[in-house]
């Protein structure tokens, strides 16, 4: 079977790895340069778009940030999945908070702003801090600003505004102000559904983020109470898009209660610890899914971490001496902050979990790896 990615990165890549065995062929088509290629080997097919919509017997995508003409001809195929509403519900958030609104899941307290009058408001009746966020494009914390202070407001009302004047008919602007939420930690729900509604969903994961990128994530700490209520969210979402394939859902915990910070209509960051944690990954579940195969299991098989490299050229060749631990690399170039590969480490149970980060911790210096030696510390 025939399988067509929207988008050429690495999450094509792993999608692709995951499908190998599964007999499945993946090629991935790159918007921005109007190429298709082999996300594996990079390898660049002569194929244009409308000749690998043919050419796939499934369609999906590996960013909500796809051009409407491309998810139209993809949606216009009939085997895109999860379709072109889910992805560009997943790429305006706008159309996310009316879904989370519609579906009765919490999420934090919003306006939407489009004039100046719309963010007086919101300054007026959310109060400060507010998060302030395009509704489109936004991503690893992109487009993004905080107001904190009053004294602050009319600078940053000017480059929203200057934003909001930048939209065009077919492309208006928009922004989203949000109370900033005072949480304790950030977690996100994987799970997958599948042609015929099935869904399955991996356990809760724990991230964090460092200037809004995620650099760790832990799996297989959580309690059974907040596991239900991100399980309650992850199916009134799933269901209300009839959504096919793996979705993510990141929350913010406040005080044990979970309120919805956005949705990823595709496979995410903050499951690929699933590659080690769990019989059946994140990626081979999405390929399963979408190519219409029985989904596999998503329970922990052990408590796994993964560790984001960001802007290095390398994962260093001695993490592969601690136990469990895997390397997986993007083949990208490398720049500064670009996520360039991640490193998985499971252990039988947290505490040797924590051993095994802090041997990682003594080989990955802080400054480009922030968290594993903290986060070492707090299980052993
Ligand atoms: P990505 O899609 O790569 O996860 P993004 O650009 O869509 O990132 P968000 O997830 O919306 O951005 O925000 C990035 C980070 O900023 C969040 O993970 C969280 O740490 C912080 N943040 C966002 N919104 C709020 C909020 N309302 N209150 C407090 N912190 C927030
Ligand atoms: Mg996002
Ligand atoms: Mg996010």
């Amino acid at each position: 079977m025939n399988i067509l990615v929207l988008g050429a990165g690495q999450l094509a890549r792993m999608m692709s790895l995951a499908g190998t065995p599964l007999d499945l062929v993946t090629l991935a088509y790159d918007a921005g340069t109007d190429k298709v290629i082999d996300p594996v080997s990079f390898k660049q097919y002569d194929m244009s778009l409308t000749a690998a919509i043919s050419w796939a017997d499934s369609i999906t995508a590996e960013f909500e940030h796809i051009p409407l003409p491309v998810l139209a001809l993809c949606e216009q195929s009939g085997k895109f999945y999860p379709g072109a509403e889910a992805i560009a519900t997943g790429g305006d958030r706008a159309k996310e908070k009316a879904l989370l609104d519609k579906a009765n899941v919490p999420s934090a307290p919003y306006r939407l702003i489009t004039q100046q009058a719309h963010f007086d408001e919101a300054v007026e009746s959310l109060g400060l801090p507010l998060v302030i966020k395009t509704c489109q494009a936004g991503y690893d914390g992109k487009g993004q600003w905080r107001l904190k202070t009053l004294a602050d407001k009319a600078a940053v009302w000017s480059e929203m505004a200057a934003f909001l004047a930048a939209g065009t008919d077919a492309y208006p602007h928009a922004i989203l102000a949000e109370k900033m939420i005072p949480f304790d930690r950030e977690v996100s729900i994987i799970g997958v559904r599948s042609q015929s509604g099935e869904i399955r969903i991996y356990p809760l994961t724990e991230n964090q983020h460092t200037n809004g990128v995620l650099t760790l994530s832990i799996a297989g700490k959580e309690k059974a109470q907040i596991q239900a209520q991100a399980e309650q969210a992850f199916s009134a979402v799933a269901d209300a898009l009839n959504y096919v394939g793996v979705l993510a859902i990141e929350f913010f915990d406040v005080a044990g209660q979970l309120l919805v910070n956005e949705i990823a209509p595709r496979v995410h960051n903050s499951g690929h610890w699933t590659q080690q944690g769990c019989h059946v990954s994140q990626f081979e579940n999405h390929m399963r899914a979408i190519a219409g195969l029985p989904l596999g299991n998503t329970k922990l098989l052990r408590a796994t971490a993964m560790v984001n490299v960001l802007g290095q050229a390398a994962i260093p060749r001695e993490v592969l001496a601690i136990s469990d631990v895997t390397s997986h690399w993007y083949g990208k170039s490398a720049k500064p902050g670009r996520k360039m590969g991640h490193i998985n480490v499971s252990a039988a149970n947290l505490h040797q979990l924590g051993e095994r980060l802090a041997e990682l911790a003594e080989i990955l210096p802080e400054a480009d790896y922030p968290g594993v030696a903290a986060t070492a510390q707090a299980l052993v």
